[in-house]
This record gives structure tokens, C-alpha cells and sequence, in this order.
């Protein structure tokens, strides 16, 4: 079996996980041999993705600390040499320590190997090489929930998704006020490419969110 890659535009990929409860796991390839990978999802991917990753230095980010986002993260750690973790500074703590409740590992009947963060991020620009990305800390689904800028595309992991739903707000650390804030926030984004953390991605006018909001 082969790894089944959707091309959202010059090198933006989404890879299409077998597992149907996996997140959405994004590749961006830079112009100096560099791949940035958006939630990793789960190990299904393995060990097919690997023959596209030899060569590259790669950067793995997640959106969230959820299972089903980061499950993967210590396969590639274990299976590639050069490879960077990054997370916004809210989750680091969590992913050391592999806590079962903030990741919901437990809720997927597994257990996370601890993970560790070397780059820790926060809102502002962020330079890969020759990508250029723009961290937005975006909490509410999770404290530690980010979207991240890459020229018109907006990986918005569980804050938002394609079809104008957004993320539940009853997980650990969740919170309703912080959501409609992040939410407020990425609305003046205008029309981009949604690459969210579960869907479909496409084309979206973040003006809606103001609509949606409002109610
Ligand atoms: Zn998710
Ligand atoms: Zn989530």
C-alpha cells in the first residue's frame, strides 16, 4: 500500500490516513530540501511515507495536543534522524509527561509515548528554512490550540473546519469564551484555503466566522 497524497497547491499536500478517527495530516515542502509536517495523526501511515521524507529535514507540528493529532509524533522521532517537534508552549508540558487525560490517549484505548518539544512556539512569525509561517494561538477546543499561516492556506486544526463547524469546547482545558475569541481572531483572515484537522479542506471565506459568532 501506498500513502494516497490530495495536492491543495504547489507543494501543499494532505495525506488521506486509512484510519478513519485520524486527524488530517498536512506536508509542506520548503525550497531548500525541508518538509513541514501538520499533525502527524496516527502511525498508519508508516512505514509508506517514509521513501517521500528521505533527504528531507523535517519539522513536525501539531495543531493540538490530542491523540489523534500527535499519536504518530514519537514513530517519527524513533524512525528519522533529522527531525524537529514543535508545539505551541501551552502543551510542552503535557507531551513531556505523556498525560493521558490533556492528550485523551486513554479515551482512544492507548498509551502515548512521552514526547519532547524542541522548538516550543507562540503567537508571531515562525522561519523554517525557506518557510515562512504565521503561528496563531488560537485556545478554546484546547489551551494549547494553534492555526498556522502558510501563505493562503490556514491549517486551523479543531478550532474550525470547511463546513463552518467549529471544535467542542468539553474536552479538558476546553473553554467557550476563549474559543469565541480565537474565533473573532482568525475572522478578519479573509479567503484562504482551509486545511482543517478533520474534513474536508477547500476554499473559505474566514469573514463567515464573523456570522457565526454573532448567533
Ligand atoms: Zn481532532
Ligand atoms: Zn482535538
Amino acid at each position: 500500500m501506498s500513502v494516497r497524497l490530495q495536492r491543495l497547491k504547489e507543494k501543499v499536500y494532505l495525506i488521506v490516513h486509512p484510519t478513519r478517527y485520524s486527524s488530517n495530516t498536512y506536508l509542506v515542502e520548503g525550497n531548500e530540501k525541508e518538509i513541514l509536517i501538520v499533525d502527524p495523526g496516527l502511525p498508519d501511515i508508516f512505514p509508506d511515507i517514509l521513501s517521500f521524507l528521505s533527504g528531507y529535514k523535517v519539522y513536525v507540528i501539531h495543531t493540538h495536543f490530542h491523540y489523534d493529532h500527535i499519536a504518530a509524533t514519537p514513530v517519527f522521532k524513533n524512525t528519522l534522524e533529522k527531525v524537529k517537534i514543535l508545539h505551541h508552549v501551552k502543551g510542552v508540558e503535557a507531551l513531556k509527561n505523556a498525560d493521558a487525560e490533556l492528550t485523551l490517549s486513554t479515551l482512544f484505548g492507548d498509551i502515548i509515548q512521552p514526547i519532547k518539544v524542541d522548538l516550543p512556539v507562540d503567537e508571531g512569525v515562525l522561519e523554517l528554512e525557506s518557510l515562512k509561517l504565521d503561528i496563531l494561538h488560537t485556545p478554546g477546543h484546547t489551551e494549547d490550540s494553534i492555526c498556522i499561516v502558510f501563505e493562503d492556506v490556514v491549517f486551523t486544526g479543531d478550532l474550525i473546519f470547511s463546513d463552518g463547524n467549529i471544535g467542542r469546547t468539553d474536552l479538558p482545558t476546553g473553554s467557550d469564551y476563549a474559543l469565541y475569541l480565537s474565533l473573532d481572531k482568525i475572522s478578519n483572515l479573509g479567503k484562504r484555503i482551509i486545511a482543517p484537522g478533520h474534513g474536508r479542506p477547500g476554499f473559505f471565506d474566514f469573514k463567515r466566522v464573523k456570522e457565526l459568532i454573532m448567533l
